[in-house]
């Protein structure tokens, strides 16, 4: 598609926040080198707003951040130019990816191209918007309890997010820097193993990034689609949370086709998923609280406070709260508690299985303009996939069916590091 079609067709869809304008002559350069082409070979790329770009806008889409203009490359975007990605612009988003919809962003919600009329899911709602509607070939998200795996199950598309570590955060702005993880998003395994590949690897700019053989980043090399000698498992208390049969339906005849194909399926137990969501939330407003904390106004923009939306607010000021000298031990030590808790409980699992299977939302995307007014209701979309970022275990989603139109995906989840085994049993599930 070119670049003026999107733009026309986007005003529909409203994926971007911000265009590359030098998208035309990066793509004439690149079109001029015909020696020595890149992994990503001029492949269009959408990038989320909390990502910084040189030279283009990074809102967060937040009025907070309304006119920064980047001044540098996020290490993931500059890996992605050197390997000749071509960055058509900045995709929408929950303000400051605090949102499970979509509709948090300050410049108007972006709508589902695989489900008109529906929310596309959130926080990295354009990022997925964009790959479903063929505008770009792929995407940067960021997933801090689901973000890039809510979005791509609700416009039937590929989401991964890998293990803790493997891909450098510099450059991201921070939702709950403990969570928080940059991964791809395309319309088919393949690709996003390729993105993947490219942005992933040590960063000495980023602390917490891993420093491992290089075979482990080879992703798109080393993909295999054999489902066979794979244990496979599957969490009764699972089917307990989906609220929608037809959500049941589709992961369970998944299931049954990755067994028709070898694969062993196994019953597991997470007895302590209840605790799965309060231990995220109460994690992220504290987080969050601290990482606002350097948007006061005085370099870049509007005091967040001072501007920004209803969910970004009730974040700071319970994050405030709860990190009240008063309240020490109260909350958050209780919440690192239960982080361990859950993480221990999800190991465990992981010494008898490969990969859990599991839905990835529990509902179906609302309409766009419904009213939630009760936090806990937006909230409880994530609680299947909050339990990776809180493990720090790589997961990934992919197009599982539609119920009446509308398509939902299954999500895989591995053991830390096994990035790979994740992604494979994934390309597998989608040649079925
Ligand atoms: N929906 C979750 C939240 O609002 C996850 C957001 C994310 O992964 N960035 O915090």
């Amino acid at each position: 598609m070119e670049i003026s079609e999107i733009k026309e067709k986007d005003k529909k869809i409203n994926a971007f926040i911000a265009f590359n304008e030098k998208f035309k002559s990066e793509e004439e350069k690149l079109k001029g080198n015909l020696t020595n082409r890149g992994k990503l070979e001029g492949l269009k790329i959408g990038v989320k707003s909390n990502m910084n770009v040189s030279g283009l806008k990074i809102t967060c889409a937040s009025k907070t951040l309304e006119n920064y203009v980047s001044f540098y490359d996020a290490t993931v975007v500059e890996r992605v130019k050197r390997s000749h990605g071509l960055i058509v612009g900045m995709t929408n988003m929950d303000e400051f990816a605090c949102g499970s919809s979509g509709e948090t962003s300050y410049f108007n919600p972006t709508q589902n191209p695989s489900a008109p009329g529906h929310i596309p899911g959130g926080s990295s709602s354009g990022s997925a918007a964009a790959v479903a509607a063929g505008f770009v070939d792929c995407a940067l998200g960021s997933d801090t309890g689901g973000s890039i795996r809510n979005p791509a199950s609700h416009c039937g598309i590929v989401g991964f997010k890998p293990t803790y570590g493997a891909v450098s955060r510099y450059g991201l702005i921070d939702l709950a820097m403990s969570l928080d993880q940059i991964g791809p998003m395309a319309r088919d395994v393949k690709t996003a193993a390729l993105l993947l590949e490219v942005i992933a690897g040590q960063d000495g700019k980023d602390a917490t990034c891993l420093n491992l053989d290089k075979n482990f980043y080879a992703f798109h090399k080393n993909l295999d689609g054999n489902l066979k000698n794979l244990k496979f498992g599957y969490a009764k208390e699972f089917d307990e949370l989906i609220s929608d049969a037809g959500i049941k339906n589709v992961i369970h005849k998944g299931i049954d086709k990755i067994s028709s194909a070898g694969g062993e399926i196994v019953n597991v137990s997470l007895p302590d998923l209840n605790i799965a969501l309060p231990t995220y939330y109460l994690n992220v407003y504290v987080e969050f609280f601290s990482a606002t904390r350097k948007l006061d106004g005085r370099r870049y923009g509007y005091k967040i406070e001072d501007v920004c939306g209803e969910e970004v607010l009730r974040r700071i000021i319970l994050g405030k709260f709860i990190s009240q000298k008063e309240n020490a031990g109260r909350y958050y030590r209780k919440a690192i508690m239960a982080r361990t808790l859950l993480k221990k409980e999800i190991s465990e699992i992981f010494t008898n299985i490969d990969i859990l299977l599991s839905p990835t939302v529990p509902k179906l995307p609302h309409k766009i303009g419904e009213k939630i007014s009760d936090p806990r209701v937006m909230y409880a979309y994530d609680i299947f996939t909050v339990l990776a970022n809180l493990a720090g275990i790589p997961a990934g989603v992919v197009p599982a069916g539609k119920i009446e139109g509308i398509p939902t995906g299954l999500q895989f989840m591995g053991k830390a590091l096994d990035d790979q085994k994740v992604l494979n049993a994934m390309y597998g599930f989608e040649n079925l």
